[in-house]
């Protein structure tokens, strides 16, 4: 097979890592979003990029849910006590790789070849590809005021309302080499169960990626992102009923319409009626082992 995952951060890099263990080596590609990517203390972090690294390399922290495991926080508190910024949460490992990143980016390399020799030096086969090399960047509108993705998610939590989103230089953006590629040699499209909003629509606000996945020959199955009306963590219920109207499957099914041919929705938001067929499964993933087992449930539903 030859699968190709539209992933967010936190959500999708747990079924990344169940694609990638139940996949033989080599046959899956994750298309990540870059729209959250920030500048802290001088240093370009794609924390999305990040968060499916580091769980394909099995250095993610699975109790905190982002980062990595046994991370130490001693740079950002010196940065801190020296004055500086630290407002975003940067701990020493993660530190590291953002060094190596901005680095080659200052040195004129794009994001997509960086993160080629990341996932090299990870021994991953693995593919993972930034939708974009371009600037794409989330803005979020409340009726606060339009604010950089990041201020509002760390700094603002996440507690103004969403009205809209803008996907700013996503007109301009050229997909990165080969990700228009890999999906048309796609034998199954996977969305992970991200965030649409903040996660996916930044991906598909490429024009050539939605166009490669609206010109689909193959099925392309969403997993939702949801369970029993509720995201597992973070503002995408909110989000949903504020901007969609509700957060049945059929709302989530919305968020993709003309891109999926199935939904997979958890036990606890059944039954309902979409605009898709909905597949059926336990949806948490809490181990490895039930990442595996709903790869396994979204990998049937492809064929
Ligand atoms: P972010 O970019 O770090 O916010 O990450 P994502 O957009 O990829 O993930 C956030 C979404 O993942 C939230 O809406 C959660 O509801 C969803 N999520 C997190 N863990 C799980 C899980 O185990 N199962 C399912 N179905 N959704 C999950």
């Amino acid at each position: 097979m030859r699968v190709v995952c539209l992933s967010g951060g936190v959500g999708g890099a747990k079924l990344a890592r169940g694609l990638q263990d139940a996949l033989a080596p080599g046959e899956l590609t994750v298309i990540g979003n870059v729209g959250d990517d920030v500048c802290a203390l001088g240093l370009h972090v794609s924390p999305d990029l990040d968060s499916v690294l580091y769980a394909l390399a099995g250095l993610n922290d699975e109790e905190r849910g982002w980062g990595r495991a046994d991370e130490t926080w001693r740079a950002l508190e010196s940065a801190r006590e020296w004055g500086g910024e630290g407002w975003f949460q940067l701990g020493d490992l993660d530190l590291g790789l953002h060094l190596v990143r901005t680095q080659s980016l200052r040195a004129g390399e794009p994001l997509s070849s960086v993160t080629a020799r990341l996932t090299a030096s990870a021994g991953l086969a693995t593919s993972l590809l930034p939708a974009t090399d371009d600037r794409l960047r989330t803005s979020v509108v409340t009726p606060a005021g339009s604010f950089p993705f990041q201020e509002w998610f760390v700094s603002r939590r996440h507690e103004d309302e969403v009205d809209a989103m803008r996907f700013e230089g996503a007109d301009a953006a050229a997909a990165a080499p080969g990700v228009v590629e890999a999906i048309a040699d796609a034998t199954a499209i996977v969305v992970a169960p991200s965030n649409p909003y903040t996660s996916i629509h930044p991906i598909l606000a490429v024009r050539a990626i939605r166009e490669a996945v609206v010109a689909r020959s193959v099925r392309s199955v969403a997993v939702s992102p949801l369970i029993g009306g509720r995201a597992v963590k973070g503002p995408l219920h909110r989000m949903l009923s504020r901007m969609a109207g509700g957060t049945s499957p059929a709302h989530v099914a919305a968020c993709y319409e003309g891109l999926i041919d199935a939904l997979v929705i958890d036990r606890s938001d059944a039954p309902a009626a979409a605009a898709v067929p909905l597949v059926v499964a336990d949806t948490l993933m809490s181990s490895g082992d039930d990442a595996r087992r709903l790869a396994a449930t979204v990998l049937e539903a492809t064929v």
